[in-house]
């Protein structure tokens, strides 16, 4: 289903080639994407999505989606869905394989009671602060509890009456039997269960005592058969655990945990809590602000599932963590979205234009292309008329210098599949703000019809029919935060406050009267354009600025 296949092999493809030739996993490759549904979906997870569904497609193989729920207070059913709409708006299809961590707790709970009657876990009455003066640093070796010796009759006994609600929150735990002298930390007799007096979104009240995620998450994957359960690198040292909780608890099959970088992207901020208090101090407009990196802003903003995918393929996996460059996420996005928009004309900031020798009442349909690269696409028809407006960014009274290519007083430009005009006189009001241009077109001049239309004048610029154009706002998007870096406490200081212009004054061409939402533009000469997924109807087009034609970040920092 991607648009270009991986150029280079990946680690976790020579792992699965591999697994697959010694037939390791019987051939099989069975992937997940596990999300907490404690906050919306990111570019991240984006980048993880894309990974463990096209492995599976890639190799023949299916991508479960479970839902990792084990912290009930946290969660909610919101996110439940929200996460389902994301991965199938960027394309994936788990087909029945949804699951729930949830789900298993029966079962996660009967391997936990086996593994007390091993002497592999056991009931621990130290409050959390004693558990963690007692586990040592990485160059101090933990110390047993206390209550590590209890027998496994004692302990089946503690568990089974945790679960019955006999005990206070906090006051007991179930920890794995480990190694408190264990260099890696994550040895060092680690939680399995918890009390928690607290309703869960599925199970309700059922239970009282819930799973840690390092315990839950693997046996999760063992009973639904994961092959490759691909995570990312801060789990690296918690492997170990994951293979000791498989070998305790007798797993029959083993799935292979596999490490790699998560995507981190300069300027940008992804972590749920602090995207919650943005938008919690309505700092931006929603979880879907298209200011945001979550896949509902991203989307909002105009990125297609395309241009994602396409992103996360070519970032490839490493093993290693990087800050990646916004700018390599929105190459791709342009790369997606040249071949697919269609052109059209549109003016941001309209000064007007009269053309004093035009005729007064005429109308000329003029025309220009779809889609310059696809003249099968066809032409769009273009009005022209006395009074047109262009953008004021391409109007100065006096140019800086014989470089400047736009419209200035005394000057000439050609408008785009139209005529070539001068600038004759210019009006402002009392602020001197200017208002209104008065031109006089080159009848001769009219694009592509006689050989004088192809007078060579410098600048080309764009423009709409005041007369036939179509009012709309334009919201344009820059960067959300000033700093490359925004990840310390103190982001809320580096917002950007011209991360978002507003312009309501807009005009687009004619011909896209109609526009549904989430329809994807070129704007010529002024970027990609995408109405507005929420508030654009067909009332009132708004659209919001998708990419830039070209790359403007590098520079401006
Ligand atoms: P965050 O810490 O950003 O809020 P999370 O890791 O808590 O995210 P989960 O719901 O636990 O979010 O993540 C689900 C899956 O997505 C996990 O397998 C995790 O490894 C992966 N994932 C999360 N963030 C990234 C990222 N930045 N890059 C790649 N994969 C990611
Ligand atoms: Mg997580």
């Amino acid at each position: 289903m991607s648009d270009e296949k991986p150029a280079v092999s990946n680690f976790i493809r020579q792992i699965i080639v591999k697994d697959n030739e010694s037939g390791k996993h019987g051939g099989k490759v069975v992937t997940r994407f596990p999300p907490e549904p404690n906050g919306h979906l990111h570019v991240g997870h984006a980048k993880s999505i894309t990974l463990n569904f096209g492995l599976a497609a890639d190799y023949g193989g299916r991508c479960h989606l479970r839902f990792d729920d084990t912290n009930p207070e946290k969660e909610e059913i919101e996110y439940i869905e929200s996460i389902q709409e994301d991965i199938k708006w960027l394309g994936f299809d788990w087909g029945e394989h949804l699951y729930y961590a949830s789900d298993y707790y029966p079962q996660l709970y009967d391997t936990a009671c086996k593994m007390i009657q091993k002497g592999h876990a056991f009931v621990d009455d130290c409050t959390v602060d004693e558990i963690r003066k007692l586990r040592g640093g990485l160059t101090e070796p933990g110390k047993n509890s206390p209550f590590r010796d209890r027998t496994p009759e004692e302990n089946l006994d503690l568990f089974q009456r945790m679960k019955a609600g006999e005990f206070e929150d906090g006051s007991k735990v179930l920890r794995a039997k480990i190694d408190m002298q264990s260099p890696n930390m994550n040895m060092r007799d680690p939680l399995m269960y918890r009390i928690k007096k607290v309703d869960h979104p599925r199970t309700g009240s059922d239970w009282c005592i819930y799973p840690l995620y390092d315990y839950a998450h693997g046996l999760s994957d063992m009973i639904e058969g994961i092959t490759h359960s691909i995570c990312t690198l801060e789990f690296e040292d918690h492997r170990p655990l994951y293979e000791w909780f498989l070998e305790s608890a007798e797993a029959k099959h083993r799935p292979q945990q596999i490490e790699f970088a998560r995507l981190s992207l300069d300027y940008t901020l992804t972590s749920k809590r602090k995207v919650l208090a943005m938008v919690e101090q309505k700092l931006v407009s929603g979880w879907d602000d298209p200011r945001l990196f979550t896949i509902k802003g991203l989307r909002r903003r105009g990125y297609r599932a395309e241009g994602i995918r396409l992103f996360s393929e070519r970032i490839g996996v490493s093993k290693r963590n990087s800050v990646l460059s916004f700018s390599d996420l929105e190459q791709a996005i342009r790369d997606d979205l040249d071949g697919y928009a269609p052109r059209a004309m549109a003016v941001l900031d309209p000064i007007k234009v009269t053309i004093t020798n035009y005729p007064d009442a005429e109308v000329e349909e003029l025309e220009g292309p779809v889609h310059p690269k696809y003249p099968e696409r066809g032409n769009r028809k273009i009005p022209f008329s006395k009074t047109v407006c262009i953008d004021r960014e391409d109007f100065m009274e006096t140019p800086p210098n014989n470089k400047y290519r736009r419209l200035s007083t005394g000057g000439q430009v050609r408008l785009r599949y139209a005529y070539v005009i001068t600038c004759n006189e210019v009006i402002k009001d009392d602020s001197g703000k200017v208002v209104e241009l008065k031109c006089t077109y080159d009848v001769g001049t009219k694009s592509g019809v006689t050989p004088e239309g192809q007078k060579k004048v410098k600048g080309i610029i764009h423009w709409v029919s005041a007369e036939h154009g179509i009012p709309c706002e334009v919201r344009v998007y820059d960067r959300l935060f000033n700093v490359e870096n925004p990840s310390g406490d103190d982001y809320l200081e580096h917002l950007n406050p011209e991360s978002l212009q507003v312009n309501t004054q807009a005009f687009v061409e004619p011909s896209l009267k109609g526009t549904g939402p989430e329809a994807h533009f070129q704007f010529e000469r002024l970027g990609y354009f995408t109405t507005d997924r929420v508030d654009s109807t067909g009332d009132k087009l708004v659209f919001n600025r998708t990419a830039t034609l070209r790359e403007t970040w590098a520079q401006k920092s």
